[in-house]
């Protein structure tokens, strides 16, 4: 493979990072790796498993004469982080992120992005619950999507918009072009919805273990133990989720609650035909996810052990 930028800046260095540098690695798509991350002990893990060519403790450092800088931070902290780094970057330079949400990380990221500068936003769909730099793996973009929500691009910054899709379907992605406002609805109904779901069930079994001791543990059915495997993802990063797609998953709760509803009444009141249907069509929507190679159909899911 060719390389498609000469100097890559990661600000954060945490999974999402860690995966993109070991990516760009096997695709040799970068001549230059550098990156920062605020804390001595990530930025020490960083360099121990070599993901960068140099590491900074100040965000100012890693970006100059970076041809590419990712924001990989939560997106609550998107905003201060360019407004320190935007005086920095290079001019013709791109500017990307991969946060889980669009419309907010736009709204709080473009008032210091300087006009020389691309502000691309991106969000890569893939993830587990893991964090920190040691979890990256370079095949973890490997047939995923990888959704940028740019707009107002101009002619002449064309060029910088397919050179940041290449590098993306280098890394292994399957790369769209979406509206930032459709795409905050559709993760609202894939992920961030799902995920409350999940936290919040695997709290009313945290509840219940009071009254039935530790049995919820020790009996843990494949539902419960893969709510309890999203339930384990970083609670700073879906705070800001949460926080900032607010009105799509609120949108999205309030139907995931009315279906709920539908569906207590029919336990209650015995109606087992709108039960079976429901779930009848529900089962063709995970055939569809298989097909569409998004799952496999392995009893564990599929998940690979790390
Ligand atoms: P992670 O493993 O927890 O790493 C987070 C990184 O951000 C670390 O370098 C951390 O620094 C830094 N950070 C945290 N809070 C910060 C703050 N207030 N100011 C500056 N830096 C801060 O996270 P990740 O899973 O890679 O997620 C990074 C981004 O990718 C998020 O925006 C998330 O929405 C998005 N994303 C995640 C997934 C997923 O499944 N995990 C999937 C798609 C997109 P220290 O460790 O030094 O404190």
């Amino acid at each position: 493979m060719t390389e498609i930028y000469n100097k890559v800046a990661l600000v954060g260095l945490g999974l999402i990072a860690s995966s993109i540098s070991h990516a760009i690695r096997r695709g040799e798509l970068a001549n230059e790796i550098v990156g920062y991350s605020r804390s001595n002990e990530t930025r020490e893990k960083a360099k121990a498993l070599g993901i960068c060519d140099q590491i900074y403790d100040n965000p100012k450092n890693a970006v100059k004469d970076a041809d590419l800088v990712i924001l990989c931070v939560p997106v609550g902290a998107m905003s201060d982080v360019v407004k320190e780094i935007s005086s920095e970057m290079k001019i013709g330079s791109t500017l990307t992120d991969v946060g889980s949400t669009k419309r907010a990380v736009i709204d709080e990221v473009m008032p210091y992005v300087s006009d020389e500068v691309l502000f691309i936003p991106g969000h890569p769909i893939a993830g587990t619950e893991q964090s920190g730099p040691e979890a990256g793996f370079a095949e973890l973009f490997d047939n995923r999507w990888c959704l940028l929500t740019p707009e107002n691009v101009k002619n002449h910054e064309l060029v910088r918009l397919e050179k940041l899709k290449t590098l993306w379907s280098s890394m292994g992605a399957n790369v769209e072009l979406m509206d930032p406002d459709h795409h905050d609805l559709v993760l609202a109904v894939t992920s961030h919805a799902p995920h409350l779901i999940a936290y919040t069930m695997v709290g009313v079994a945290d509840d219940l273990r009071r009254v039935t001791d530790s049995e919820v543990v020790k009996y843990s059915a494949a539902g419960f133990r893969d709510f309890t495997r999203i339930a384990a993802s970083d609670p700073t990063m879906w705070r800001d989720v949460f926080l900032s797609n607010k009105e799509a998953t609120l949108e999205i709760l309030g139907r995931f609650t009315e279906e709920l509803f539908a569906l207590q009444r029919a336990i209650r009141t015995g109606d087992g035909d709108l039960l079976h249907k429901y779930f009848t069509r529900t089962r063709e929507i995970r055939r569809g996810v298989i097909e569409a190679g998004q799952d496999t159909d392995a009893p564990d899911f599929g998940r690979v052990k790390r």
